[in-house]
């Protein structure tokens, strides 16, 4: 096995050329015999120091995976803003079929939000789908949410649960 030299390192049986001059960081007069660079020996031991250890540079590729990323979901949530917000406006025009399709965008585009999720349910279960309802419901458990939030989830699993125990009228046996 032969030994792996960093490329600053002389051949094991070539010597090296004894440098002369001086340093050409800082001047100094002696230099590195480790070395056929113009260095001195701290200067050497410095630079050795700060050549980047393959680790790194990998933890540093994916840390700018990471950000872009991040930077690529930003767009999402001010889409799934315009949409939710656009629900918002038709549910309190009472247009709940436009409202649940603004929604189900909205959560598309950000599978996570919560107060999304509500809204699609809400509007679900005053259209009469009570599956779609109680799905939307089913993904926030041990979610946590707003005092508010939580208290219409409470009263709309209420109300889904009445629905469930009795029989619509419309609803063929
Ligand atoms: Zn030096």
């Amino acid at each position: 096995m032969s030994e792996i030299l960093s490329p600053n390192e002389p051949m094991p049986d070539s010597k090296p050329v004894r440098p002369s001059g001086v340093c050409r960081k800082c001047g100094a007069a002696s230099l590195s015999k480790r070395t056929r660079l113009l260095l001195c020996e701290p200067c050497f031991v410095r630079r050795l120091a700060l050549q980047v250890p393959p680790l790194i540079k990998v933890a540093g590729a994916v840390i700018a995976i990471l950000i872009l990323l991040s930077a690529l979901r930003l767009p999402n949530a001010i889409r799934a803003a315009v949409h939710f917000r656009a629900g918002r406006d038709h549910e309190l025009r009472l247009e709940y079929r436009e409202a649940k399709e603004e929604y189900a965008l909205a959560s598309a585009f950000l599978p996570h939000a919560i107060e999304v999720r509500v809204r699609l349910a809400t509007v679900a279960y005053r259209l009469g789908e009570f599956a779609t309802a109680r799905q939307a419901l089913d993904s926030l458990s041990g979610d946590e949410m707003r005092e508010d939030v939580a208290h219409d989830v409470l009263m709309l699993s209420t109300k889904l649960k009445e629905a469930a125990d009795e029989p619509a009228a419309n609803q063929d046996k």
